[in-house]
């Protein structure tokens, strides 16, 4: 996949545009209510990265799929990390993405944990920026839609030494995303799993590695087989203190004296340091409330919401942005929050955050960044 020139650190992509773009009429339609991730747009980035000469001048050129040999690392040893964040049309139609700069560090953080080279932020944004360019009709214009990008790398040397990989491609590909809740925000029902661990101390919970999603599926279909939506993942050494969901990090709602106070779990090294969850805590300190970062365990939540002090809890991440708790299965029952049903710090955050991606509120914190 590389084409020789010399390294890289500010974005250069030859452009290779398709040679059939789709017509208005063919676009819309396969944008009308896409399923998460099944639709693609016209164009991806390619950047090869080679030991001995860093990252290559790059390519933006049709989506298509890609040659790998056989004996490409990442077949066998795993290598391969990513990241998602999503773009948003503004009022005035220009294009905004949010906090990319957050992605691309998280993105060196895992590539650091997986040996695996740390790439320019300049480099990263500006290859994810030069993509959705390329394909800016396919980011829709209804307040709750997007286009999400999906920026990725994986291990490409031909080899079976167990070692780091010398050879890396680095891929963005974009996909059009309704909205999550077209019905309207309704709370779901999570699965404490008791059997399986997602991240232990010292392992790789806090990189946004594949192997980590591989590891929870049997979880995640167990949680479906109790009806419930999603996994919430207790820590590997007591198996008492909750982490985060499957793919979301969680927040808890208390009351006192009349004030919410929003607690999450602290970033111990065993879960996602989401950028949706860092966005909350900031935002919680605008609203007046108190934000805490620290160990919850399973029984004080159960404890806390039978006694009334947590009035509400929710999960957070790209996708969804923010989706309320409404009831928590285990082994020993269930039991509900809120009554099942959406709470207002909830769906204050939750408003708060898409009227500042979308343009409709003032970008206080200076989130956004124009593509
Ligand atoms: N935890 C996990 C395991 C995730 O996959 C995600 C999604 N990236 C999150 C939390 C939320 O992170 P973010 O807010 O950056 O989307």
């Amino acid at each position: 996949m590389s084409t020789e020139s010399a390294p890289v650190t500010k974005v250069d992509l030859e452009i290779l545009a398709t040679p059939h773009p789709l017509g208005d009429a063919e676009r819309a339609q396969r944008m009308q209510n896409p399923a998460f991730g099944r639709v693609f747009t016209e164009h991806m980035v390619v950047i090869p990265y080679a030991a001995d000469r860093g990252w290559l001048r790059g390519q933006i050129r049709p989506y298509a799929p890609i040659t790998l040999d056989p004996a490409a690392m990442v077949l066998h040893y795993g290598q391969a990390i990513f990241e998602g964040f999503k773009a948003y049309r503004q009022p005035d139609g220009r294009i905004k993405t949010f906090r990319p700069e957050a992605n691309a560090r998280r993105f060196n953080s895992s590539a650091r944990r997986l040996a695996m080279p740390e790439m320019p932020v300049d480099l990263f944004v500006g290859a994810v920026d030069a993509l959705i360019r390329q394909d800016r009709a396919w980011v829709p214009s209804p307040v709750g839609e997007s286009l999400y990008v999906r920026p990725l790398m994986f291990a490409t040397e031909a080899a079976l030494g167990v070692r780091a990989s010398r050879d890396y491609d680095f891929l963005v590909i974009a996909s059009p995303a309704g909205a999550y809740f077209p019905q309207g925000v309704k709370p779901v029902t999570v699965w404490i799993s008791e059997d399986f661990v997602r991240a232990a101390p010292g392992g790789t919970g806090a990189a946004k590695f594949a192997g980590n999603y591989a590891a929870s599926l049997l979880a995640q279909m167990n949680a479906a087989a109790e009806g419930c939506a999603q996994v919430v993942w207790l820590d590997a050494v007591q198996r008492s203190v909750v982490e985060e969901m499957g793919g979301m990090n969680i927040f808890f709602v208390y009351e006192e004296r009349g004030r919410p106070v929003i607690v999450t779990p602290e970033l111990t090294g065993t879960l996602l340091p989401g950028i949706t969850r860092d966005s909350i805590i900031q935002l919680a300190r605008d609203f007046g409330y108190a934000a805490e970062e620290r160990r919850v365990t399973f029984d004080e939540w159960r404890a806390a919401v039978r006694e009334g002090r947590m009035t509400e809890a929710f999960a957070c991440g790209t996708a969804a942005v923010i989706t309320p708790i409404g009831a928590v299965k285990s082994r020993e029952g269930t039991f509900s929050i809120h009554n099942n049903e959406t709470g207002p710090v909830a769906t204050r955050f939750r408003e708060a955050l898409l009227d500042i991606q979308h343009g409709l509120a003032p970008d206080r914190h200076g989130w956004m960044h124009d593509v």
